[in-house]
């Protein structure tokens, strides 16, 4: 593996049942044990119900294209090889709208609804990304 150049989270005591379950890949997100609420980003209280009581549960890694843009603004020069590069926030089935890169399409086929799943980019020993990429699954009507 090469070396990666660009910023890297740090987990921390709230996040990193998150950062640990991608390391495995897994989708894993805070559940409320009271009211069902599934968030993101991890927090260790319900923003529904202000519940203490949570568990974290694996997600599908399903979801749809809620909105996406392209940066052609170079922020970190580690970016440059792909600039314009897409950011997208996606619906998870579930519930939660997270954001993410997409993988393995071109950046002009990307639209909104499209259906995705997530892809676990192996970043380092330590990190693994949630991407997504286009799902072998029928387009919803
Ligand atoms: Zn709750």
């Amino acid at each position: 593996m090469t070396q990666y150049t660009k910023p890297l989270p740090i987990p921390n005591d709230f996040d990193r049942p998150y950062w640990t379950a991608l390391k495995k890949h897994e989708l894993r997100m805070q559940k409320c044990l009271d009211c069902g609420e599934i968030w993101f980003p991890p927090n260790p209280v319900c923003p529904k119900c202000l519940s203490h009581n949570h568990q974290w549960i694996k997600l599908s890694g399903k979801g749809k294209v809620w909105s996406w843009v392209l940066f052609h603004q170079l922020y970190f020069p580690s970016f440059s090889e792909e600039t314009p590069y897409n950011v997208i926030a996606v619906k998870l089935d579930e519930g939660p709208l997270m954001t993410s890169n997409m993988v393995e399409c071109n950046n002009e086929d990307i639209y909104c609804d499209m259906l995705v799943e997530v892809f676990f980019d192996d970043v380092t020993e330590l990190i693994t990304l949630p991407k997504f990429r286009p799902a072998g699954r029928p387009k919803e009507v």
